[in-house]
């Protein structure tokens, strides 16, 4: 710590992204990118944005983007907000709305773990609630009468890093419930396979919910997010937004992202091919020992049945592959992995059987 720094720094646990190593041959399956790239139309609309006009800074509203996106999702584009990256987007949202006089921010002990590095950022209380044993989210604990009631709730669906999914009924309840706050569904996964609660928007005005192009759109280099909700709930963020970075998208990322939210051909072929190499994938890990849970995301969560997962993660980057293994409570015996193409996938599973069988 410097004594230059400002007093909080101290306190502040930043986020520990994946490993982005420089190895040969490396196969990252560590930060569930997309093995596809992104959409040609896409890579060409930042092509032509390379010009002249990077003079001019960007729209500060996204406009075009921002009506592609409503268009996509049936909304109003007064109901969307881009941010640099979700991870913005989501600073964003604690900023906006769970600062409430105190009161605790709700979020399950294991999701998304930069939940809790902006709690800390923010200085916003929380209470975590346990998972289920299976590492489902029970809807009661949710929805329950309190004394004190929540600044918000936060949670991931499909959950990170288990890869499980809830229901839209649950989603609903658990609104409902929660009426006087917002609700926030970060739904960065969501395009594997699970269904959107962007189709609960119209009935529910304390409902939020943040998509990233980072995995289903394979623009995770380009750090486009954005967040849909009711125009009352966007104008808050927007609020924020204007009081920190006007331009959170340059020139380049608003083109890029516009043509990849319009190239659904690309998006449902990329997609579908990543969901098909999930279920081969799964079946090819059980026969490994391994116990997979239920995913609907592009990545695997997965322990095996008698080797520890530290060691197995340090055994596959001995050999150029990365998965994530997390060294916290309840998580501890499982890999995560990233869905990879058809080739990556049985790179993984012969080198996996190999220093299983070796080590
Ligand atoms: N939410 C979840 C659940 C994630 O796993 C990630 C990726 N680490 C993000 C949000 C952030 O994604 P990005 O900032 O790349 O949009």
């Amino acid at each position: 710590m410097s004594t230059l720094w400002s007093d909080h720094l101290a306190g502040l646990i930043p986020y520990v992204p994946g490993e982005q190593a420089r190895i040969p041959n490396l196969l990252k399956l560590n930060t569930n990118e997309n093995p596809y790239g992104p959409s040609p139309k896409a890579l060409a609309a930042m092509r032509d944005a390379l010009s002249d006009d990077l003079r001019l800074y960007p729209d500060p509203q996204g406009t075009l983007l921002r009506r592609a996106i409503a268009r996509r999702h049936r909304l109003a584009p007064d109901q969307v907000f881009l941010g640099n990256g979700s991870d913005e987007v989501l600073a964003h949202v604690f900023n906006a709305f769970f600062l409430r006089g105190g009161r605790p921010l709700w979020l399950p002990d294991i999701t998304y773990s930069f939940y809790r590095t902006y709690c800390r950022f923010f200085d916003v209380p929380h209470r975590l609630i346990p998972l289920a044993d299976d590492f489902t989210l029970r809807v009661s604990d949710y929805t329950e009468a309190v004394d004190q009631a929540p600044a918000g709730v936060i949670f991931a669906n499909p959950n990170a890093p288990t890869g499980c999914a809830l229901g839209l009924d649950a989603i609903r309840r658990i609104a409902q419930a929660r009426a006087d706050c917002v609700v926030v569904v970060d739904e960065a996964y969501v395009d594997f396979g699970a269904q959107s609660a962007v189709a609960l928007l119209h009935e529910l005005p304390n409902l939020l919910v943040v998509h990233t192009l980072s995995k289903s759109r394979a623009l995770a280099g380009l750090r486009v997010g954005y967040a849909m909700g009711s125009p009352e709930l966007i104008a808050g963020l927007v609020r924020v937004k204007d009081s920190f970075n006007s331009y959170p998208l340059d020139r380049v990322a608003l083109a890029g992202a516009q043509a990849a939210i319009e190239d659904e051909d690309w998006f449902e072929r990329t997609c579908r091919a990543v969901i098909d190499a999930r279920t081969r994938l799964a079946r090819d890990l059980q026969a490994l020992g391994f116990v997979v849970l239920p995913s609907e995301t592009n990545f695997l969560f997965a322990s095996h049945r008698t080797r520890e997962a530290a060691e197995i993660a340090r055994l596959l980057r001995a050999q150029g592959i990365l998965v994530r293994h997390f060294q916290a409570p309840r998580i501890d015996p499982y890999l995560r992995i990233t869905v990879g193409t058809p080739e990556q996938c049985m790179r993984l599973c012969d080198t996996l059987k190999n220093v299983l069988s070796t080590n």
